[in-house]
């Protein structure tokens, strides 16, 4: 018989597994999570909900209530299609999955991992354009790769992740114009940047928009919904697995948009703390940092993997970039005010003041 691995893909088996850094007992800054708490009133009614929740029977496949929710939060009606995935990483993967094999992906780099490493599973080939130096979108450069690749399916993180900045609108419509597929706009981080291409989906029958409730405040429910014209999110529908929203997370997601204040407050306490940990970081030698849309700041740092691992260190985890194409580069998520004040208070003294590309 075949040795049991040379069953493998070949393009599997030279993939590097999607690490997950062990955090037990660390301050985690490492995956823009948000770090607040539920006040025990709002946990014990979300638990009485969940009392009664059927676990011995499947999970609605389609729940119409559920979507009906969602898509109001995001100011739309029922002639607008959407999508439910456990995560918007598995509406990602049913888009890759949905696309023509003969199509290419195409996003601007370096941005969010997952658009490389799920078209390299489902099999379909990626390109990486280069951002500016600054992170901006490279216009020029972009429209031109549109053209040589015909790109089927396009991303644009929206702000970027790990940049954290937004590109400028007026480019990424001229982008969803020239591009002859479908441009998905994530907005991972929408609630902390307030700023959507939701109003254009009328006007681009080509565009999308990924939206996620991990970012602000319900990572571990697994929780993304993708909106955009009917006919073609009952197609990208059929490759979805049938019970792929479990029966907790349906209840609990309804309960939480019952509570949207509550988040939104969260969100702009971030917000506040992004702007004072931005300053602090700019304020020492030997930093370069970026500006951030997002809950998380990336910055350049003169010895980059000392700097991480002096915090890490010091209990303190947050995102050293090198393992992702950018060496240098460092990305630490908010958190609350004290969990800000031991990162900064952890980075090393005394930081180098050479900066290679400042
Ligand atoms: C974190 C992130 C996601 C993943 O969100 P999930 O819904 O948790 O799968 C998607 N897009 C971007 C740009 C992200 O940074």
């Amino acid at each position: 018989m075949t040795d049991a691995l040379d069953l493998i893909r070949p393009e599997i088996r030279s993939l590097g597994a999607y690490a997950v850094p062990d955090a037990r007992g660390l301050i985690k800054l490492d995956a823009m999570e948000n770090p607040y708490a539920w006040p025990d009133g709002m946990r014990d009614e979300w638990l009485a909900e969940l009392r009664d929740e059927a676990l011995n029977r499947y999970p609605e496949p389609a729940p119409a209530l559920l979507r009906d929710a969602l898509r109001a939060s995001v100011g739309l009606g029922s002639d607008t299609g959407i999508l439910l995935g456990n995560g918007s990483d598995e509406l990602i993967q049913m888009l890759a999955l949905a696309l023509r094999r003969d199509r290419a992906v195409l996003a601007p780099v370096p941005t969010f991992v997952m658009y490389d490493l799920i078209s390299r599973i489902v099999g379909l080939p990626f390109v990486g354009v280069p951002l500016r130096p600054d992170f901006g979108l490279d216009r020029e450069a972009l429209l031109t790769a549109i053209r040589r690749e015909r790109p089927g399916l396009v991303f644009l993180a929206y702000p970027n992740n790990p940049t954290g900045n937004l590109f400028d609108e007026a480019s990424v419509l001229e982008i969803i114009r020239a591009a002859p597929g479908w441009v998905v706009v994530d907005e991972a981080y929408f609630p902390f940047a307030r700023r959507s291409f939701i109003p254009y989906l009328r006007e681009y029958p080509n565009l999308l928009v990924l939206r996620t409730l991990s970012k602000e405040g319900l990572a571990g429910l697994r929780l993304g919904f993708l909106v955009g014209p009917a006919a073609l999110i009952a197609e990208l529908d059929k490759v979805r697995l049938p019970y792929n929203i479990n029966r907790l997370t349906q209840r609990s997601v309804a309960f939480a948009l019952r509570h949207s204040a509550l988040f939104a407050a969260q969100a702009a306490r971030v917000v506040a703390e992004r702007e004072r940990v931005a300053q602090a970081l700019a304020a020492r030698p030997g930093l370069r940092v970026f500006p951030s849309d997002a809950n998380f700041i990336l910055f350049q740092a003169a010895g980059a993997d000392v700097v991480w691992a002096h915090l890490r260190a010091a209990r303190v985890l947050i995102k050293n970039m090198a393992g992702s194409g950018l060496p240098g580069y460092l990305r630490v998520t908010i958190g609350t005010p004290a969990e800000n004040d031991a990162f900064l208070a952890a980075l090393p003294p005394g930081l180098a003041g050479a900066l290679a590309h400042a």
